[in-house]
């Protein structure tokens, strides 16, 4: 059927007038309803944004130390577990017992709140010093260094230089020019040899995890703030660079490896690019990815004890964590293993480990974990095996008391 252009122009005005009929009807009944609503009748207080913008600013700062301070914390853990057992690694390298930073260390509003709170600028200043070191009796927080033996590092680039030109062994002696107030001293800090291994704090994360990356130790802030002592942190701490020791990490890459080959090689055989469809091809590989998921944990657990009793810390009471870990997250892990041990028998484990490093200690003997080294590849010298190492201890601040 046809219109005329006539027709069509009426219908048109016709439709459009009472739509807006209907979008005038709907916006009334919306206003009745919103005028309906229940709203609060307390005279409670308003801020002007001065007011939440000063308030957003002091927060920022507060997390921002918060932060400092925990990172600093759990590194001064990490650091005795990586000096103590230094002799264990097969990889090292040297350190000061202290780090340094700069404006440039950070970026955006952080700067800006550095500055502020800690005078932060283009010099590097003593970020962190590491407890039971040489560093921690000279020098102290925002000390700035001026000069490393003779040398001006007053710039970002002259200071990482300088610093990695100096520190390549502990015979070395370097000399800092430092400024603390309107005063210089000089300082020739200790150089300690440690595990090759680097941490990492995850501030935002929640979860209560920690993990090994092969090279780097990772620990999320929910399970710092489930830890109650400095010998759970450890008992954490050890267990990861044990994984690192061990390169678990790197045995699971292999056993997955060897899956897909194995995968590769049934194809072969069976003349058929796909014999395995995806779906079974994904369960053999992640199945073989963790066999051992269960003893890797178990081995990283017995050679974390080790690591955190040679660091000084008395490990009797932070096995507790596992029994905590049972009772507060959960129930479920008391007797089902799932990556990991169940939380009843890894108690079990960690208490006969400890009670074999006290009868260690008992007979003088090096604390050193069953661990057929030969087998792990590792350069490790042990034919001269280490004298059990002094054990200092340590209140809850980490101040040393040796
Ligand atoms: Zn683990």
């Amino acid at each position: 059927m046809q219109f005329s252009n006539a027709v069509v122009t009426q219908r048109r005005f016709l439709y459009d007038k009472a739509m807006k009929k209907l979008r005038a009807l709907l916006l009334l009944t919306l206003f009745c309803c919103l005028g309906a609503c229940q709203s609060p009748i307390s005279r409670y207080h308003g801020a002007s944004k001065d007011e939440i913008n000063a308030e957003i600013r002091t927060q920022k700062e507060m997390a921002f130390q918060q932060r400092i301070k925990e990172t600093s914390h759990l590194y001064g853990i990490f650091f005795n577990i990586i000096r103590k057992n230094a002799d264990l690694c097969s990889k090292t390298k040297y350190s000061l017992g202290f780090s340094t930073w700069n404006i440039n260390t950070l970026s955006g509003e952080q700067q800006e709140i550095a500055e502020n709170l800690y005078g932060l600028d283009h010099v590097h200043q003593v970020h962190e010093v590491y407890p039971g070191t040489d560093a921690a009796q000279h020098i102290q927080l925002g000390d700035k260094i001026i000069a490393i033996n003779g040398t001006d590092v007053s710039s970002s680039k002259k200071h990482a230089k300088a610093i990695k030109s100096s520190v390549k062994d502990d015979d070395e002696e370097i000399e800092f020019l430092m400024l603390r107030g309107n005063k210089t001293f000089t300082f020739k800090p200790k150089a300690y040899k440690v595990c090759d291994y680097k941490f990492h704090y995850q501030y935002h994360a929640p979860e209560i995890n920690a993990y090994a990356h092969g090279t780097t130790v990772i620990y999320a802030r929910g399970m710092y703030r489930f830890n109650k002592t400095d010998e759970e942190i450890a008992n954490i701490i050890g267990h990861e660079v044990g994984h690192n020791l061990m390169k678990h990490v790197e045995k699971s890459t292999i056993n997955r490896f060897i899956a897909k080959a194995g995968i590769l090689l049934t194809d072969l055989i069976m003349q058929d690019t796909s014999y395995l469809d995806d779906y079974y091809a994904n369960i053999i590989v992640d199945a073989a990815t963790n066999i051992y998921s269960v003893e890797f944990e178990r081995e990283a657990d017995y050679i974390g004890m080790y690591f955190a009793e040679r660091a000084g810390y008395d490990m009797r009471d932070a096995i507790n964590l596992w029994r905590r870990m049972a009772v507060e997250i959960s129930a479920e892990s008391i007797d089902k293993r799932s990556s990991h041990p169940a939380t009843a028998e890894r108690f079990i484990y960690l208490q006969k480990t400890y009670d074999e490093i006290q009868d260690k200690k008992t007979k003088g003997q090096a604390l050193i974990p069953n661990i057929d080294w030969a087998k792990t590849g590792l350069d490790v010298d042990l034919v001269h095996e280490p004298q059990p190492t002094p054990q200092p201890t340590y209140n809850n601040d980490l101040t040393a008391v040796e």
